[in-house]
């Protein structure tokens, strides 16, 4: 995991003196071998760690900071700047309607995303029209009128006669007598590049004139992707990627790499198959993830979607005092249900990702989970540190549970208390040190 090594190189440059060739190699050597391992593309890496290394040996030790952190803030600094330093919003057109046009390959998540944008700009109160483009896989022209269906918005998929082209131009006509703000066109991909698509993409672009010509890519398909989006880019000029499945195990760093080869801003990033799991890219936010500070500006901003300001930013001053109780987490889990996929959530709580495999919770264990809550006093909850052997058998009965299970969810309640008080605590040292530049 890249943050663990990140982490261990620290800890080893705590008490050097001053930053100087001598100390910062072995750093230097570790968050090359920890890029790569994240699956950074390799030119990438190189021309990462000299930036690094010469930032670093340029600068003054500041008085408040020991190397160690000095240097953190530096591979923090540059990571940020290697994914593209703020966020990167739509561009919106002046004269409605804009047009956005998804283009990847088959299956990287070009509809599902189509779906989530649309979803996400009614939200904020705009009239958005989706039209399917994608003529040459039957399914494709339901899944898109059925996802226009969920999210409630326009669709025109007329169906699978006319050309892809035709589509698009017709789709933009309707769009502008209907006075839609935003119009999404989805699509066709292929398993590979070929010319006949890359002809078709150029024959849409020119008819419907998008806006924005959107590559969707799928994080775990590793550095082939970068290939990939290469092609795209040199066919279409793209103006941003959309990264989807980063609630896998993808590691991410394929992705860094298109930002970093192409100089196209990734301007979302999806989460999971449900229609809101989509969010906003923030480069200082995952470059703070990637450092194993977790993400807890994303979290909090997820809940408060959710709830309310006031019960969000309770929920920040527990998890920062350490006082998160059991009932916390129930409440969270059930929260969690509407906010979409337990994993995801999980990954942003600080130091979080690294042991979500000793956490063993999946959206399937939640129900057993509460069931065993339930049965807790309202004392229980608060302090799970009484919950003695008695108890624990009193617990697994009242929940139809084995005294086993309970056990386990006690010992993960514990041992996520425990990360939270760490890694929170490094957090905050960190916006500290951010100050004091
Ligand atoms: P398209 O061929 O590019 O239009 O891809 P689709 O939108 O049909 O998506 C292909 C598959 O990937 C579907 O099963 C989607 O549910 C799934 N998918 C899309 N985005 C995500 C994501 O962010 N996370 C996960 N886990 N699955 C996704
Ligand atoms: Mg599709």
């Amino acid at each position: 995991q890249l943050q663990n090594s990140f982490q261990k190189v620290f800890k080893d440059l705590r008490g050097q003196g001053k930053i100087s060739e001598a100390n910062i190699q072995e750093a230097l050597r570790e968050v090359r071998v920890a890029l790569l391992d994240a699956d950074v593309n390799i030119k990438v890496v190189r021309q990462f760690i000299a930036q690094v290394k010469e930032k670093a040996l340029g600068q003054e030790v500041l008085q408040s900071l020991t190397p160690g952190q000095q240097f953190i803030k530096i591979v923090d600094a540059e990571l940020t700047e290697l994914m593209g330093q703020t966020h990167t919003k739509l561009h919106l057109s002046s004269t409605p309607p804009t047009v956005v046009m998804m283009c990847g390959l088959q299956g990287s998540g070009k509809t599902t995303t189509a779906g989530k944008l649309a979803a996400s700009f009614k939200k904020q109160g705009r009239k958005v029209m989706l039209a399917g483009a994608d003529i040459y896989r039957p399914a494709a022209v339901e899944q898109i009128r059925a996802l226009a269906e969920q999210v409630g918005v326009d669709v025109y998929a007329p169906g699978t006669d006319i050309s892809p082209v035709e589509i698009c131009a017709q789709a933009r006509k309707l769009a502008m007598g209907k006075q839609i703000d935003l119009l999404i066109l989805d699509t066709a991909g292929r398993l590979h590049i070929d010319d006949a698509l890359m002809e078709e993409l150029v024959q849409i672009k020119a008819s419907a004139r998008p806006d924005e010509i959107l590559f969707v890519a799928d994080a775990m398909t590793g550095q082939e992707a970068v290939n990939v989006a290469q092609s795209f880019d040199e066919r279409l000029d793209l103006s941003g990627v959309i990264l989807t499945k980063m609630d896998s195990d993808a590691r991410g760093g394929a992705a860094l790499s298109i930002r970093a080869l192409l100089g196209k801003p990734i301007k979302y990033i999806g989460g999971g198959e449900k229609m809101d799991a989509l969010e906003p890219f923030h480069p200082d936010r995952v470059a703070s993830r990637i450092l194993g500070m977790g993400d807890m500006l994303t979290l909090i901003e997820k809940a408060e979607s959710v709830y309310d300001e006031k019960t969000a930013k309770n929920l920040e001053r527990k998890i920062r005092g350490n006082e998160f109780s059991m009932q916390d987490f129930k409440d969270q889990l059930l929260q969690i249900k509407k906010m979409g996929s337990l994993g995801s959530i999980m990954k942003m709580i600080p130091g979080m990702s690294s042991k979500m495999g000793d956490m063993d919770i999946d959206d399937s264990q939640y129900k057993p989970v509460v069931a065993i809550i339930d049965s807790m006093t309202p004392q229980e909850r608060e302090k799970p540190e009484i919950i003695n052997a008695n108890r624990r058998r009193r617990i697994a009965k009242g929940s139809g549970r084995t005294v086993q299970e309970v056990n386990r969810l006690l010992k993960q309640f514990q041992d996520m208390r425990k990360m939270m008080k760490q890694f929170s605590g490094a957090g905050g040292k960190n916006k500290k040190q951010q100050q004091a530049m």
